[in-house]
């Protein structure tokens, strides 16, 4: 076999695709030196809203400011209690935690990877004001019976759709739309990735987008007058800028890691390796547990983007080093739920309450999934898998 390369991700190759483009608009900021907010802004700030289906977006730094902005803007005090899934990214957690507010774990859909609703109900106190579902990885959570427990006790849902711009839900509804308020993530790696930081807020709350347009500048409205305490919470002009060039591609984007998807996916079952989409045991027959057809048992599909193609595997870390010695990227996440974060001992969590998520730490891995994959790339990371489990 020839020698080939396949990193985890190639920024680089969508970079060439649309170079032109991207080096025209990043000049006609240069000439402007209109460099933080404006009309590029304003403009990807309807792109998002329209796309997400939700009334009105408002752009900020980073995904993470877009949450923390979100629990600021809830008025979330000292002891308010935050409900996430334990396995995600650090952001999700981490931003509770700033607030002096109590992050409550939840364990997680095995098949889905996303937070469990059935165990909601029980880790509902008296001062839980939030839940935040993460659409992890770019597929929804399981919004309905979410939404359902939310209303039910009068509590805000927070979407951490940094990884699921245009995922959508079985209904046909966009994260970011479905709940009180969505955060986006517009970092390089994510399926609409900026050339630095940034990211942006969704709600349908036309008080809520009031509010958050002034916290990002200081709670500034008029001029040097501050009627709360805000932050710099801006976006720079050259992020809109690029992100709207590359907005016009997302959808073929999106459709390229679907096909990618589909391809690992029948060849990981054509070469005997996995039976079919979600069984979570390893057998004989399903050497690996392929991700997606997370709903597929339950007569419906979520709309995936994968923002990483996740398989589960036994003798994860050592299949990743054979991956990396063959040319081959692949990547970890998540190996530490937040329940086992260090800086989160004070709150003494049992260990034993998370099992699912605790073997998603051990048996998951990302495989490269980025659109300008080509066939014999893929057919090649199947090909070098199916070497180290025989
Ligand atoms: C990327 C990410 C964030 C944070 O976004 P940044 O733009 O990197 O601050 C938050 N939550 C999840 C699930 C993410 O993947």
């Amino acid at each position: 076999m020839n020698e080939i390369n396949v990193p985890l991700l190639d920024l680089r190759a969508q970079y060439r695709s649309i170079k032109d483009e991207v080096e025209e608009v990043i000049l006609k900021i240069a000439e402007s030196q209109m460099l933080v907010l404006g009309p590029e802004v304003e403009k990807l700030e309807k792109s998002l809203a329209e796309y997400s289906g939700a009334k009105y977006a408002v752009g900020v730094s980073s995904g993470t400011d877009a949450l923390l902005m979100a629990l600021m803007a809830l008025d979330i005090k000292p002891g308010d209690e935050v409900i996430m899934p334990t396995y995600s990214f650090f952001a999700t957690a981490g931003v509770v935690a700033r607030m002096n507010a109590v992050p409550v774990f939840i364990d997680s859909n095995p098949i889905s990877f996303n937070i469990k609703p059935d165990l909601i109900s029980q880790a509902i106190s008296d001062k839980t004001k939030a839940i935040i579902p993460v659409h992890l990885y770019g597929q929804c959570a399981d919004m309905e019976p979410i939404l359902q427990i939310a209303e039910a006790h009068n509590i805000a849902v927070i979407e951490d759709a940094a990884q699921a711009v245009g995922s959508q839900y079985k209904n046909g509804k966009t994260a970011g739309s479905m709940g009180l308020i969505g955060c986006f993530s517009f970092y390089p790696t994510k399926n609409l990735g900026g050339f630095g930081d940034s990211g942006m807020i969704t709600t349908n709350e036309e008080s809520i987008y009031i509010k958050l347009k002034q916290m990002r500048n200081h709670g500034m409205e008029p001029k040097y007058h501050h009627k709360f305490v805000g932050g710099n919470f801006r976006i720079d002009a050259i992020q809109a800028a690029v992100l709207n060039v590359k907005f016009k591609y997302l959808d073929k984007w999106h459709q390229s890691r679907r096909n990618n998807a589909a391809l690992y996916d029948s060849l990981f079952i054509g070469e005997g390796l996995a039976a079919r989409n979600g069984i979570t045991q390893f057998d004989n027959n399903n050497k690996i547990l392929l991700p997606k057809a997370a709903w597929k048992q339950y007569g419906y599909l979520n709309y995936h983007i994968y923002n990483q193609y996740i398989i589960r595997v036994q003798k994860r870390d050592g299949l990743r080093q054979f991956l990396a010695d063959n040319n081959i990227g692949a990547e970890i996440y998540y190996p530490v739920p937040f329940h086992r974060q260090e800086c989160f001992g004070y709150l003494n969590c049992n260990d034993s309450d998370f099992p699912a998520a605790n073997r998603l730490a051990e048996e998951t891995l990302a495989l490269p999934i980025y659109s300008e994959l080509n066939k014999e790339q893929i057919e090649y990371v199947v090909a070098k898998i199916k070497e180290f489990i025989a």
